[in-house]
């Protein structure tokens, strides 16, 4: 942190943040935003097939426009056109061999287009798996389109742009050495009050309840893990948020763990509603009433390369394709992230593609002796009601550590009913050391990992 911000009294950094938000919001939300914004909330609802005709056309410019302007993409086979625009998109995506993070991470600079001047994007990072930021150049319009994205959600669940609202953001907020409240600072400009989430001690969570019963919000917004520790938090102290003073809690950046999910409404009094999406701003995934992440039609192409197959869903590694940002087109991307997708519409109405569930990152999972690989085990934590947070770590020679964070009556029986519960799932012949820990480190930017995989095979 800005050894001068640290040096600052609160007030002034208060002001420091009401000028960080008043920067955030004229980069993030220009006249392009509002205009995108309608027409996301017009077209939502529209016929299936006139989300694929606007797709195709869109897929057609970019990859028209890719083999002009984008050295990577200069040998991209032309598109295949068909009377059905889904087949068109199918016929010319079969043609264009998948694209490995690893060939992005290599030489980012060819896949930047040639034609749009610096001045008009802003350059992020992407941070690898091996923690080298890897650059993405993006339009200030395509960040509208994904801000209209996630404010078709927010406003379907009651809130509006100018709601005071409070951010549990992965940022450092407040001095780390910072031994007494507030443990928050206000942006005045945009209503507001982030909360730091790299001081949720025993010690100072009882401020961040007082605070949150006082500051003024609609809604809240944040990293489920972090969200789940206040709300255990609302909880244990008997003084959970009254129902319905919050619309809505959003959770993004993160896996959206089942008991996440439960002990944030039950805290909070509103439903939580989750976004999945990437640095990359190639896809944009909202969630609805019943809990269902649908695809943002409008901006991005999703496949599935199908590892398992039932009638319901077909899970398996998702290839992406970007539909806009002209500055760096992504085109058939492995991202690294597992899903299932549904074979039946939702029943919330929503036309589009909709997935059951995202497993996080393909090395968020468990290896088992016979070769399986297994998605996130936090329906086995939230049944086990004395665990408030557990971690799986997979070893190399296969052996499976799990670091719980458990009330004092979790004791032998709750250890038992947790082992019995792991074997159910993973074989009886899984090693398994369960270890109580007072808490779960976070990686370097505040997220939570639900599972470590030391494994080679894990990973893709
Ligand atoms: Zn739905």
């Amino acid at each position: 942190m800005n050894p001068l911000y640290n040096a600052m009294p609160v007030f002034a950094q208060n002001w420091a943040w009401t000028l960080a938000g008043l920067r955030r919001s004229r980069s993030l939300y220009p006249r392009v935003f509002q205009r995108t914004l309608e027409e996301y909330e017009r077209t939502v609802n529209e016929p299936i097939e006139v989300h694929h005709a606007r797709q195709w056309k869109m897929l057609k410019h970019l990859i028209e426009r890719a083999r002009t302007h984008v050295p990577y993409y200069r040998f991209l086979p032309p598109v295949e056109e068909r009377s059905d625009p889904y087949e068109s998109i199918q016929r010319t995506l079969a043609n264009i061999p998948p694209l490995e993070k690893s060939v992005y991470r290599a030489r980012p600079r060819d896949f930047r287009a040639d034609d749009i001047p610096g001045v008009r994007l802003t350059e992020y990072s992407t941070s690898g798996t091996t923690g080298t930021p890897l650059p993405v150049w993006i339009t200030s319009e395509r960040m509208a389109e994904y801000a209209a994205a996630c404010w078709r959600m927010y406003r379907q669940a009651g809130v509006d742009l100018r709601d005071p609202w409070i951010q549990f953001p992965g940022r450092p907020i407040v001095p780390y050495g910072q031994k007494r409240p507030p443990f928050y600072r206000v942006d005045a400009h945009e209503r507001r009050t982030l909360f730091s989430i790299f001081h949720m001690s025993p010690a100072n969570l009882p401020s961040y309840v007082d605070a949150l019963h006082t500051v003024p919000a609609s809604y809240v917004q944040g990293y489920p893990s972090a969200l789940h520790l206040v709300g255990r938090a609302l909880l244990e102290c008997g003084r959970p948020l009254p129902v319905g003073r919050l619309k809505a809690v959003f959770t993004s950046s993160e896996s959206l763990l089942a008991y996440h999910r439960e002990t944030i409404e039950k805290a909070f009094g509103a439903p939580v509603r989750d976004h999945y999406a990437a640095t990359e701003k190639v896809v944009s995934m909202t969630s609805c009433p019943l809990n269902r992440l649908h695809l943002d039609m409008e901006f991005g192409i999703v496949e599935v390369e199908p590892a398992e197959e039932t009638d319901e869903y077909v899970r398996g590694q998702l290839v992406v394709t970007g539909l806009g940002n002209p500055a760096t087109p992504f085109i058939r991307y492995r991202i690294g992230d597992v899903g299932a997708r549904a074979k039946k519409p939702c029943e919330c109405g929503r036309p589009g593609d909709v997935f059951l569930d995202l497993d996080g990152r393909i090395e968020d999972y468990v290896l088992t002796r016979d070769g399986r690989l297994v998605g996130r085990l936090d329906h086995v934590f939230k049944e086990i009601y004395e665990i408030e947070e557990a971690q799986i770590i997979q070893h190399e020679d296969g052996r499976l550590e799990i670091a719980v964070v458990a009330a004092p009556e979790f004791g032998d029986t709750g250890h038992r009913r947790l082992l019995k519960a792991v074997h159910s799932r993973l074989g009886a012949d899984m090693s398994v050391d369960i270890r109580r820990v007072p808490s779960i480190p976070r990686e370097p930017n505040g997220k939570f990992r639900a599972v470590i995989s030391k494994i080679e095979k894990a990973q893709a």
